[in-house]
This record gives structure tokens, sequence and C-alpha cells, in this order.
């Protein structure tokens, strides 16, 4: 019997005949990963520490064509499925215990289309990677804050960052996607070509069917932007915030400042009297003119008495990846998140109350401002619900030893249950860790049963359930 001739079914572990296996093996042109390969173990680590899945398969896709095999060997043995972008999921659905990983994470194209202003981006793609190839014409499309997230899982959630109070969510850009539906078959859909999948997709969290590529409406940026970090001390939080609020309640849509709560990291710009102590940061954007953001930032600029200022004109690109040394693979992970619409003094003086006891060194609150071109899209243009999301906190617990688990995963839920009053009920699915299925309807909203009626037609045996799970609707 191969060593991967077990494989997780419908029906628990079964055997699937060697025959199935090696036709398989002879009909897909990637590499297999058993778990006796040699590159197995660097195939199954994921981005968040926490994780530690032994699939019994990991199907390393180079083609369409691949993705096709592995969908049908899958479906046709009723194999439990992971769907593997950059691997960045909080949740750990990129992999399964027993099952199969169709690994797309080598398939990592990007094609920028100067004439129509599109890039079409390969699964595997991260954002660092797609910023580089649209930057080199002075292009960028929305994506996220750092650079090693992969696009397609960020894109089929939402996916928001620097750019999107301008020029809206990932999938907002979203022109067309190549979709390998479950029974294996490739279809294009767009507002043109099949645009029931096309709404589904954008936002649907991968229930749909697999990618295997995406082509993305492109916009002016930068290269040079104005960005960078105030730091404040802690002490002035409360004030601070409320001042924040006032301020980008009239921020134009070229600037997008978050909020990022946490003990000052050694950074080279930072005294080393500072390190270690509770901060508050304002992480800061502006696309349009660097000398107009000048202007634009002052009043931000005016509130308290910032230990470092470090804004100033940057690549973009470069910035992108600003925060990458902060979120590096590997550590343990449990995070939790809500949406606002408004940020209420109450709320403020919770979140403060929180994170004046953050459980360990790199543990974090962030506060992400939205609203602007994201939040002027209609509830059921897409299958992201939440345009009412001006503000999204995310609670970060984030360490080192397994034996502090309980501890910091306690801080992060104790500060949500906290914050709850103050919420939307919303959530963000590309933000919720493996144990709140319990949401799952609230993450999809107002368009949740029309994604489960899309499912039924699309997935009905729900193959593609590694994901915030859409079960096939009645
Ligand atoms: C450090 C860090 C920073 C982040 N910052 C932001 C941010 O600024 N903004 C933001 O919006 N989000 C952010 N995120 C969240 C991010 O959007 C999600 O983690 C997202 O799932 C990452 O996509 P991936 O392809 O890397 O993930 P994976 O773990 O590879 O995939 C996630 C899930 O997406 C589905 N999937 C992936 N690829 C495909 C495909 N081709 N076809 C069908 N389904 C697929 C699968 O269900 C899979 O389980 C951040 C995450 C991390 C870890």
């Amino acid at each position: 019997m191969s060593a991967y001739s077990i494989l997780k079914t419908d029906g628990g572990r079964s055997s699937l005949t060697e025959q199935a296996i090696h036709g398989f093996a002879s009909r897909f042109g990637g590499p297999l990963l058993a778990p006796d390969h040699r590159d197995y173990d660097q195939a199954r680590v994921v981005w968040n520490g926490m994780i530690d899945r032994r699939p019994a398969l990991i199907a390393q896709c180079r083609s369409v064509a691949d993705v096709r095999e592995a969908v049908r060997f899958a479906r046709d043995h009723r194999v439990l499925t992971a769907v593997r972008g950059a691997g960045h999921n909080i949740a750990g659905n990129a992999v399964c215990d027993g099952g199969l990983v169709i690994d797309l994470s080598t398939m990592r194209s990007v094609t920028f289309d100067p004439g129509r202003r599109t890039v079409r981006v390969e699964p595997g793609v991260t954002l660092g990677e797609l910023d580089r190839a649209t930057q080199a014409h002075g292009q960028a499309t929305p994506t996220g804050i750092n650079s090693t997230t992969g696009i397609a899982g960020l894109a089929l959630g939402g996916g928001f960052g620097w750019l999107s109070r301008r020029y809206g969510l990932t999938l907002d850009n979203l022109v067309a996607a190549d979709v390998v539906t479950a029974d294996g078959d490739p279809i294009r859909a767009s507002q043109e070509s099949y645009p029931d999948l096309f709404w589904g997709i954008r936002g649907g969290g991968g229930n749909l069917g697999v990618i295997t590529a995406f082509e993305f409406r492109t916009h002016p940026v930068g290269p040079e932007v104005l960005a960078g970090l105030v730091v404040h001390p802690f002490a002035d939080a409360a004030r601070l915030l409320r001042g924040y609020r006032d301020f980008v309640a009239q921020a134009p849509e070229e600037l997008t400042v978050w909020v990022v709560l946490r003990r000052a990291p050694p950074l080279p710009f930072l005294a080393p009297e500072v390190h270690g102590k509770e901060v508050l940061v304002f992480a800061v954007c502006y696309t349009g003119l660097v000398e107009e953001g000048e202007e634009v930032l002052k009043p931000l600029r005016a509130l308290g008495r910032p230990i470092v200022d470090v804004v100033g004109p940057s690549p973009f690109a470069a910035w992108q990846s600003a925060f990458d040394p902060l979120m590096g693979p590997g550590l343990r992970n449990y995070w939790k998140s809500h949406n606002f619409t408004a940020l209420s003094d109450g709320l403020i003086d919770t979140v403060l109350e929180h994170v004046a006891r953050l459980p360990s060194p790199h543990s974090e609150a962030f506060l992400g401002n939205l609203g602007g071109a994201a939040g002027r899209v209609p509830t059921d243009a897409t299958a992201y619900a939440h345009r009412d999301a001006n503000f999204v906190l995310n609670v970060h617990a984030r360490w080192e030893e397994p034996g502090e688990d309980d501890r910091c995963i306690a801080w992060a839920r104790g500060f949500f249950t906290a914050t709850q009053p103050f919420a939307t009920g919303g959530v963000y699915i590309n933000f919720m860790p493996g144990d709140e299925g319990d949401r799952v309807a609230a993450a999809y909203g107002a368009n949740f049963q029309r994604l489960a009626a899309l499912k039924r037609e699309y997935d009905p045996d729900n193959l593609f359930r590694m994901n915030q799970n859409v079960r096939p609707g009645a």
C-alpha cells in the first residue's frame, strides 16, 4: 500500500484503490507529496503556528489541467479537500488532516495589461508579487497590508488595505475569474458570463469552486506615496482615539489611517526606553500628491505629543511590506474581530481597557478604517455584505509557547465579548478563527441565503467545505 493510499473521505477513513490513486498520479502534472516525501513537511506548514495538520496527499498544481484532475479525483472519491493559496488563513483552512490539499501556491504568474489596465493573477501569488508587477507601471489594485499574504484567499473574502477607501475592496476590482467547479469544469465568471457565480465568488470565500486566475482592474497609485507611522504614548490613547475618530470622519478618500495598539517593538527609529512599552500608532497612507498629503495630515499630526513621527514619501510597494517583520509566519495566533459603523466613547474606553492587559509582547489590536468607495457598493451587489463596516477591529493574540495558549486565547475572547455590544454583528470571514462556526451566517449577513442557493447549484455535495462553510441551501 502506498504512503498516500489512505485518504479521509466522507464516510471517515477509507481506503481508495491503488489503481485509482495511480490513475490520478499518472494524469497529474505536478508533484504529489505524500507523508514520506522530503518536501511534505514544508508543504503542510501554514502561516499560523497553531495549525499542525497532516494531509494524506498534497497535490501541487502547475496548471489548470492539474486543478481539474485534482478536483475530479476528490469528487469521484469523496475525499476531504482543502484548497491552498499562500496559506495565510488564520483558521488554517488551507490544510486538512488526512485529506487532499489542492495546493496552488506554485501557480504564481502575474501579467499586467497596460492597454486595459488590468492584471491577471494566478492563485499562488502574494500581495508583494502583485504590487511589484503593477507598480512597475505606476498602477495598483487594492489589497491588504502585508506583502506575504495570498491574493486568492484575500480576494475571495473581501480584501482591504491602504487603497480601499479610494478604490474599493479587492473583490470590487475583480473583472473576471477562471473557476474550476466541483464537477471539474472550467468556467470564466464575470458580469457577462455566469454572473451569478461571479456574484458569489466575490465574498463567498472559496465555497463555489477553485479559482485558477483572477483578473483585476488597476488604478494609478504612486509609485511614491506619503506613508509611515506616528507613534504615541499609550497614556494619551483615550484622547487620541477621539481625535482620530473626528479626523477620519472628514478625511479624503486618498487618505487611510489605521490604529495599532501594542507594545513597541525594537524598531530602529524608537528609543530603547520605549521598547516594550504600550503605544498607540497611527499608520498612515496618503495616495494623492505628496504635498497635498502633508496639508491633509496636519490635524492628525497636531493630536497629542508623538514619541516619533516617521511619515514621509515612500515607494508604495515598500510601504506595503512595512508590517511584514511584525507579522511573520510561525508564531501561534488567535484572532477575534468585529465590524463597527462608528467609534463611540464606550467602545474606545473598552478597547483601551483590554489593550492595557496585552497577554504577550507580540499581541496587538488594530482598527482598520474603511468607508469611502468600499462603503458605497450596495450590500447585494457582491456576496461580501459588510458595506456598513467603517471600522474593523482585529484582536491579534500572538505568542510563542503552547503553554501560553489558554491565557492568550482567553484574552482575545474577553476583548471580543466586551466590545460586542458596540459592534454591527457582522464579521469579515478572513479574520475568523476556526472555532467560529456559529458566526458563519453573520459573516455572510444579508447575502447568506442567496449564497446557500448558489452553493446548492455549484457544489451540492459540499466538496469545498474547508472554508467558512456555506452549506448547500434548501
Ligand atoms: C499577516 C496577515 C495580514 C493580513 N492582512 C490583511 C489585510 O490587510 N486585509 C485583508 O483583507 N486581509 C488580511 N489578512 C487576512 C487574509 O485576507 C486571509 O488570511 C486570506 O485567507 C489569505 O489568503 P491566502 O491565499 O494566503 O490563504 P490560504 O490559507 O491559502 O487560503 C484561505 C482559504 O481561501 C480559500 N482559497 C484560497 N485560494 C483559493 C482558490 N484559488 N480558489 C478557491 N478557494 C481558495 C480556501 O478556502 C482557503 O482555505 C491578513 C492575514 C495575515 C495572516
